[in-house]
This record gives C-alpha cells, structure tokens and sequence, in this order.
C-alpha cells in the first residue's frame, strides 16, 4: 500500500474489513431489514446491503484520493493525474530539472508549479496503480 493514497483493490479489502453481513436480516413490517456489522439497517428506500457497502467503497475511495496540501501534491511521483476543485481541471504531474513538480493541462503550452490554487484535489491517478 503506498504511504497516504491506497489502491481500489486496498480500498475495497479496508472497508469489508469494518463491514460485514450481520447474519442478513429480519422480516420487520412486512419487508426485510438487512444488517452490517457497522450497525447500519437497510432503510424503507429499499437499499440492501450490497447498496450500502458500494456507497462505503465510494466514500472510502474519494477520501482516500483527497488531496488538502501543496506536500501532498509535491510528493506524488511524476505521471500522476489529478482533479482541482476550484476550476475542475485536470492536471499531470512532471518535474523540472530542479525536482520541482510541474502542473499541465491537456492542451496547455505551459506547466505551473505547486501552487495553493491546486488544492483541493483528488487523484486520479497514481502511476502505482497501473502496477498489479
Ligand atoms: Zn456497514
């Protein structure tokens, strides 16, 4: 597992482990309440468990890609891509000559350097990833 931004797969294993089906459920006014051992119940909307551990993946992976620091940004490795929420562009990582990290658009004649402006932002790739 790299250091802060785990990989689906890591993300999926990490929240079965903090969830799991509480001997399934209950007949209780005339429908089935399922059960988590998180203590979640599956509400009238008719969400089963299945509804309630993909919406955990999804929260767990957008968090777990959540960058809040210029640090962050600054120790990802060249090649990642990421998301601003400011002006929801993309950006990919390279680095100068110096080491210093550079920011590019698609399309964009002209790298930035890590800048406040950046952040918040969430990862969407990290050249680990492509690695099994
Ligand atoms: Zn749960």
């Amino acid at each position: 597992m790299s250091a802060e931004f785990p990989t689906l797969a890591e993300t999926v294993i990490a929240t079965n482990r903090k969830h799991g089906f509480n001997g399934g459920g209950e007949h209780m006014f005339g429908r089935y309440v399922e059960h988590c051992m998180c203590g979640w119940r599956s509400t009238f909307e008719h969400r089963t468990y299945d509804d309630h551990i993909a919406a955990a993946v999804e929260s767990a992976w957008h968090a777990g890609r959540t960058i809040t620091s210029t640090d962050q940004l600054d120790a990802l490795p060249d090649g990642s891509v990421i998301l601003c929420a400011s002006d929801e562009e993309v950006n990919r990582r390279t680095s100068k000559r110096d080491g210093r990290a550079e920011w590019w658009t698609p399309g964009s004649d002209q790298g930035v350097p890590t800048t406040e402006h950046l952040v918040p932002a969430l990862l969407l790739w990290h050249p680990r990833w492509s690695k099994p």
